[in-house]
């Protein structure tokens, strides 16, 4: 899967040991009763990241934003903000904003007023104030609409209406929780690759709350996963997606072929481990691993059904299932199959069509071969 694109440089500050992280959050817990919202979170934020916070609902994903927003206080831990510790500040001192879905505008302000109206709390000059707004409805390209009420505006322009609100003031950090909830799908995906854009050209820190691993992946430079208050894995969405470092994270984040079975060895470079498992042919599957493991552990191992090739007669190859289409579904750009082996496990590949076709490629109960590289197939440890 493709790295969001992104202009000029790549922005990997996080591969630098020498960066100074802008947001560090220091095993930060923070309990409901009995209930640990978050608990022991640590987490390096860069400047100029879009990152997300992905994670199921009730993970604790609000709290630990309220806790940055300066809307909630931790019962342990700091949080500092571009080396600044802001942990007994209230939100108005810190240097952050956060960003309300879109019916947190006030309906009786007309757009311009709505914008207007933190900048002019701060007690802005009239002809500065004027600039400054103009300059936010460019920014999010609405420079003739000023004068709307949010009711005679799209979903989406509300939306970007209270981005320009949020970013008006300038803050250090933008902070956004769900932000496009409210909107439907075809609408939410334009706007994701709108805020992407606009958050380029501002170079503001975004740091963004959500529970969509496909908004999350399209989004951010990088991604914290949340699983009952703690972070589970902390990449890039594209290592997210090729090395999951657990399989709730494997799970969690695309379609995936799961197979279970236990460490035989590891071949030469140790890099390839050798696991027993009855879905393969020869019962040996062979895949990547981080640390070779002891002989007997068992293991999940992750394949992503788009690695798996499928052939008509037994292919060479380092993993080959064989086994009987039981399902087919067509979408269009893709059919997912899923076959299911002698063994029992049912696999589901993908098929990508490259010319336009209105049949499935296979049949029901065809038997088919699939086949993936060592490469393609990664051990997870738990
Ligand atoms: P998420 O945003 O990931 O859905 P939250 O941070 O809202 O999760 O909630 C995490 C956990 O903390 C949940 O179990 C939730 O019920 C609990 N929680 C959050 N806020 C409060 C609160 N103000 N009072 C009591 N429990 C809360
Ligand atoms: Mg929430």
């Amino acid at each position: 899967m493709a790295e969001p694109v992104r202009h000029g440089a790549p922005l990997e500050p996080w591969k630098d040991p020498a960066a100074k992280p802008f947001l560090r959050v220091e095993n930060v817990t923070k309990t409901f009763g009995k209930v640990y919202a978050c608990d022991d979170i640590s987490l390096d934020v860069y400047r100029g990241e879009f990152f997300a916070l992905l994670g199921g609902s009730g993970s604790g994903k609000s709290t630990l934003l309220r806790i940055l927003a300066g809307f909630e206080t931790p019962d342990r831990g700091r949080v500092l903000i571009d080396g600044v510790d802001v942990t007994a500040m209230p939100p108005y001192a810190r240097p952050v904003n956060m960003m309300f879905q879109s019916y947190a505008l006030f309906p009786h302000m007309t757009v311009a007023q709505n914008i207007a109206f933190g900048l002019k709390q701060d007690g802005m000059a009239a002809g500065e104030l004027r600039d400054c707004v103009q300059q936010m409805l460019e920014l999010v390209q609405m420079p003739q609409l000023g004068n709307r009420k949010p009711d005679q505006l799209s979903g989406g322009q509300r939306q970007r209406v209270a981005l320009a609100r949020a970013l008006a003031k300038q803050p250090k950090l933008l902070l956004l929780d769900e932000p496009l909830g409210a909107l439907d799908k075809r609408l939410r995906e334009r706007t994701q690759f709108e805020l992407v854009n606009i958050q380029e050209r501002v170079g503001t820190t975004f740091v963004m709350v959500t529970h969509d691993q496909e908004e999350a992946m399209t989004m951010s430079s990088r991604i914290a996963v949340m699983d009952a208050g703690r972070i589970v894995q902390v990449s890039t969405p594209a290592a997210l997606y090729e090395y999951p470092s657990t399989r709730f994270v494997a799970e969690f984040i695309g379609g995936i072929n799961l197979f279970e079975g236990r460490v035989l060895g590891h071949d030469a470079d140790q890099r390839i481990a050798r696991i027993a498992c009855a879905a393969v042919e020869g019962g040996v599957l062979h895949a990547r691993h981080a640390d070779p493991l002891p002989e007997g552990t068992a293991v999940s191992v992750a394949v992503r059904p788009e690695k798996i090739d499928v052939h008509e007669a037994p292919p060479r190859a380092d993993n080959v299932a064989v086994g009987k289409v039981r399902d087919i579904a067509y979408l269009g750009d893709v059919s997912i199959y899923h076959v299911e082996t002698e063994s029992g496990a049912v696999v589901r590949v993908q098929e990508t069509h490259v010319e336009r076709s209105s049949e499935p490629h296979y049949d029901w109960g065809e038997t088919l071969w699939l086949s993936w590289p060592a490469s393609g197939a990664v051990v997870l440890s738990t």
